[in-house]
């Protein structure tokens, strides 16, 4: 029972080869192989002519990271390292510092002094921007920046992950918005650099580049911020 359909098949295959082409088959035999070629003429061109060119990537695409800062210049990374044990990797370094009066670059007390990601770990699963409380870690779609010919130049350190200061603003380190906490910076109560710190920022770096461009805002009135209960709770 098992043989008999395999030799039908077999009885096929060879009447296929035994018969002869038609005439018009062997006529159109040596160009038949360009229909292939002809039609994919006429089909729509998927070749993506990088790096002249580039690539459409998908809005959330794992690029390069980023470290954010806050509407009024200052950094949200708090150095608290969470990034880094995420890490399958151990593709991050940090060392975290406190903020002093003279020297304050993130709401609260402490902010990130080193900040390294080693690119020739990173995998760009993501967990470290899974981890990061406070969305200072976050991934752009670049990626065609991520090449070198040496090691070193793919540790990027701080100041290369560092996002732009915003629009209108003034860069850290200067003191938070007046009458501010921490946790008001975490609700988004902050819009933008206040009169008083563009004039701190003019008094103690006035080479600095942001200058130029600083824009006052107001701060948050009292009433606007809420109580920190009232702050636990909307975090829930
Ligand atoms: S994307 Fe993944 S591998 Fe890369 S630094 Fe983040 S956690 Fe580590
Ligand atoms: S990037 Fe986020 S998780 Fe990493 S140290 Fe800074 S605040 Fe913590």
């Amino acid at each position: 029972m098992t043989d008999r359909p395999h030799r039908s098949r077999g009885s096929q295959h060879d009447k296929w080869l035994r018969d002869a082409p038609s005439a018009l088959a062997r006529a159109f035999a040596p160009v038949a192989g360009y229909g292939v070629t002809i039609s994919s003429m006429f089909r729509p061109v998927v070749t993506e002519q990088y790096p002249f060119e580039p690539p459409q990537v998908m809005p959330r695409y794992h690029g390069r990271h980023q470290l954010n800062r806050y509407d009024d210049g200052l950094e949200k990374c708090i150095g608290c390292e969470l990034c880094a044990w995420a890490c399958p990797a151990d593709a991050i370094y940090v060392e975290a510092a406190s903020n002093e009066p003279g020297a304050q670059y993130s709401p609260g007390e402490r902010y990130g002094r080193v900040y390294q990601i080693n690119y020739l770990r990173c995998i760009f699963c993501g967990m470290c921007i899974e981890a990061c409380p406070t969305r200072a870690l976050t991934m752009s779609t670049d990626f065609d920046e991520l090449v070198g010919p040496g090691r070193e130049g793919l540790i990027y350190e701080k100041e290369d992950l560092l996002a732009p200061v915003p629009e209108g603003a003034v860069g850290a380190p200067h003191p938070m918005v007046e009458g501010t906490e921490d946790s008001d910076y975490y609700r988004g109560k902050v819009v933008g650099s206040t009169q008083a710190q563009i004039d701190w920022v003019r008094a103690h770096r006035p080479e600095d580049p942001s200058l130029g461009a600083a824009r006052a805002k107001a701060a948050p009135t009292a009433s606007g911020r809420g109580s920190r209960h009232t702050v636990k709770g909307a975090l829930r």
